[in-house]
């Protein structure tokens, strides 16, 4: 996968990610529906991601093991940043032109409302699955 350059809608904040990976999940939570009003789609970024116009970048520790990462500027959501390994995961729509997304994924499903429902078909985990499958990696 070609690096993939982007920017925020006002361009104070310019971004470099070397390394996403197409296949995105999507997260129902409440913590990212407040945060952009809608479900985060997101693309797995790794560590490999560089920013120019950092001073730009204003972080929200939103939990304790991740920080949201936004444009002070113009507000546009950058990433979801995990503390422990420093990855990002980052808004599938900063990145028009990436080839081959597939939805794989779809978390916190027990907390999706009843409002909307994707057709897609994809694997889910629970808040439950979620805290046991964290659980077991500490
Ligand atoms: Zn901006
Ligand atoms: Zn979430």
């Amino acid at each position: 996968m070609p690096a993939s350059h982007t920017s925020c809608l006002c361009g104070a904040v310019k971004i470099t990610a070397t390394n996403i990976n197409p296949k995105f999940t999507v997260c129902h939570c409440q913590s990212c529906r407040t945060w952009g009003g809608a479900p985060f789609f997101a693309v797995q970024c790794g560590t490999e991601v560089t920013f120019e116009g950092e001073d730009n970048v204003k972080m929200y520790q939103s939990s304790a093991w991740a920080s949201r990462g936004f444009c002070s500027e113009c507000g546009t959501h950058l990433f979801y940043k995990l503390k422990e390994s420093g990855e990002y995961n980052m808004p599938v729509g900063l990145f028009p032109k990436l080839e081959g997304l597939k939805m794989v994924m779809q978390y916190f499903s027990d907390a999706r409302p009843d409002y909307y429902c994707f057709s897609n078909e994809t694997q889910e985990m629970t808040t439950a699955e979620i805290m046991a499958f964290f659980a077991e990696k500490m």
